[in-house]
């Protein structure tokens, strides 16, 4: 059924969308933070080492000042240098030791005095800069050794690996920096270590001392951008979730919308997939076609022919009804009128309304314009009124009831038998026609007791002068039976099935042709 049957496949889809919708603000959100969480880190990175590089070239420029002020004292001997050595190492905050060197030969120290060490110029990077593991004074604690030189003449001096451990620590807290000099680099660790400095997971950034041969290596460790989100976005990340939801159970609301009964009534409406079905009444003696109960279908384009009783109590609950009966009017009037030559005058048209087309008098124009589509007098439309639902009378009702009979439209009472029509409502509403139960007929030949009910119905309506049909009429026990009993109509699948127009109007036109025949053998 269209309107509450749902396919599993399809359903899996439905249930999911709202999920998937929800879920590209939160996913766009996430990977736009990701970027921005990288590019905020990447920033980071960079100004950490900018930092750090400045800080070393304050060291640097601090160690090699006390160098280059000793430089021209190298070869002059030690014993008289030696107080200007350690002048420069208390006058400068970063100096640990300051040393003349003559000829290669490390002479003089501010630590010892005299002293004699080879010096090696292959140990420093371009000749300048030595990140020691340690020296013999201090074993396995890093040091940084700055070298001047001028023909044979040379000064050394040194800074405590502290100073620099400091800065790496101070300056980048939370991020991996270490300092690169020629083939030896320190960490955070306060190590000196052999090769190549790993790079950072994240934000590697490299920054190389545009004065000193040293470079700093900056970054951060695995997890950090997940971190960065999670500690500096909390309240963009509410906002996306709160957005996912909002756009989840907007794509929610909108497929139920789409897919309500009332928006798929509508668009069934607009495409004009409601069409009607005939099912001829038949008269009794000859049996011959005194009319046709127009029934709705559906023709649904995945679900195919749908039949009423699945959509009409939709219609009916949301007031479709009322126009999808104008337009099944039209239709059916549309289909009908260019074959009225083969109907003979005062052809039943059987329409089924409902007490919502009793409100007003629309129903009045929607007959009138009905009628006025066929030949005077050809058609007589009556309007099945089913017993189950009565109509509240009021003034409005008695004055579209009115006007309907005015204009000649016949009122029935459908489905007679199951609900409880008086005596005054069927005279208020100058009811024409009772149409019994399809039940009733059904206990012909089948239950004998029960019979009397069906009985009662045609005497009282034979009293009351009313005109019936019987409806449902499967056999031919039942024809029978309802012909011995004056039933002036019948209606069912022993004579035709609900058909389309194409089959109704073939049939009809092999009616037009042996009537004169069958009209011989009824009279
Ligand atoms: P209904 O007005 O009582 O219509 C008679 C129903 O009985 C039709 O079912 C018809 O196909 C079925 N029928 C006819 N002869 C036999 C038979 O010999 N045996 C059996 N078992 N059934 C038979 P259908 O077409 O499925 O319509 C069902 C109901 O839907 C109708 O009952 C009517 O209440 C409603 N309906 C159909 N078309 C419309 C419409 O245009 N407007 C409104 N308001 N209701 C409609
Ligand atoms: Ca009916
Ligand atoms: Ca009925």
């Amino acid at each position: 059924m269209p309107l509450t049957v749902k396919r599993p496949g399809r359903w899996t889809l439905r249930a999911l969308l709202p999920w998937a919708v929800g879920a590209v603000p939160v996913l766009c959100g996430l990977v736009i933070m990701h970027l921005q969480a990288e590019r905020a880190l990447d920033a980071r990175s960079q100004a950490t080492a900018q930092q750090v590089v400045a800080q070393v070239e304050l060291i640097l420029d601090n160690i090699s000042g006390a160098a280059r002020s000793l430089l021209p004292l190298a070869g002059l001997p030690c014993m008289e240098e030696k107080l200007a050595l350690r002048d420069q190492v208390t006058r400068r905050s970063f100096v640990r030791s300051t040393n003349l060197v003559y000829r290669n030969e490390l002479y003089c120290s501010s630590l010892f005095g005299p002293y004699s060490e080879q010096v090696n110029a292959s140990d420093y990077v371009d000749g300048k800069l030595w990140l020691m593991n340690g020296n013999s004074v201090t074993p396995g604690h890093p040091l940084l050794v700055y070298r001047v030189y001028e023909g044979e003449r040379g000064a050394i001096s040194t800074v405590d690996g502290d100073h620099l451990l400091t800065a790496l620590r101070l300056i980048g807290p939370h991020t991996q920096l270490l300092l690169q000099v020629g083939r030896y680099w320190m960490g955070k660790d306060g190590l000196v270590h052999e090769g190549l400095a790993p790079a950072a997971a994240v934000a590697p950034v490299r920054l190389d001392s545009s004065h000193y041969p040293f470079s700093i290596h900056s970054g951060y460790e695995h997890g950090k951008i997940g971190q960065v989100m999670r500690d500096e976005y909390p309240a963009l990340f509410g906002l996306l979730v709160f957005l996912g939801v909002i756009a989840g159970a907007v794509c929610r609301w909108m497929l139920r919308r789409a897919s309500s009964p009332r928006v798929e009534l509508q668009r069934a409406m607009e495409a004009d997939e409601f069409l009607p079905y005939f099912q001829p009444v038949v008269r009794k003696g000859d049996y011959r076609w005194a009319g046709a109960e127009v029934l709705m279908r559906w023709q649904h384009p995945r679900e195919g022919l749908v039949r009423p009783d699945l959509f009409i109590p939709y219609a009916e609950h949301s007031g479709q009804i009322v126009p999808m009966t104008r337009l099944l009017m039209q239709r059916t009037a549309q289909l009908l009128a260019p074959h009225a030559a083969l109907m003979d005058d005062g052809f039943h048209i059987g329409i089924n309304i409902t007490a919502d087309h009793c409100q007003d008098l629309a129903l009045y124009h929607d007959c009138r314009n009905f009628l006025a589509a066929f030949p005077p007098g050809r058609v007589l439309l009556t309007l099945e009124l089913t017993e189950r639902k009565l109509i509240a009378p009021s003034e409005a009702t008695q004055t579209l009831f009115a006007k309907l009979h005015e204009l000649g439209v016949m009122i029935a009472i459908d489905d007679f038998g199951t609900g409880q029509s008086s005596l005054s409502y069927l005279r208020q509403f100058k009811v024409d026609y009772l149409k019994i139960d399809q039940s009733f007929v059904a206990l012909i030949g089948v239950d004998a007791l029960s019979l009397h009910i069906l009985d009662s119905i045609i005497e009282l309506s034979a009293k009351l002068e009313l005109g019936i049909v019987a409806e449902g009429v499967e056999t031919d026990t039942q024809r029978d039976y309802l012909a011995r009993h004056n039933v002036d109509f019948q209606q069912g699948y022993l004579f035709a099935r609900p058909m389309p127009i194409e089959d109704f109007v073939r049939a009809l036109a092999a009616q037009a042709e042996v009537a004169p025949q069958r009209a011989e053998v009824a009279g």
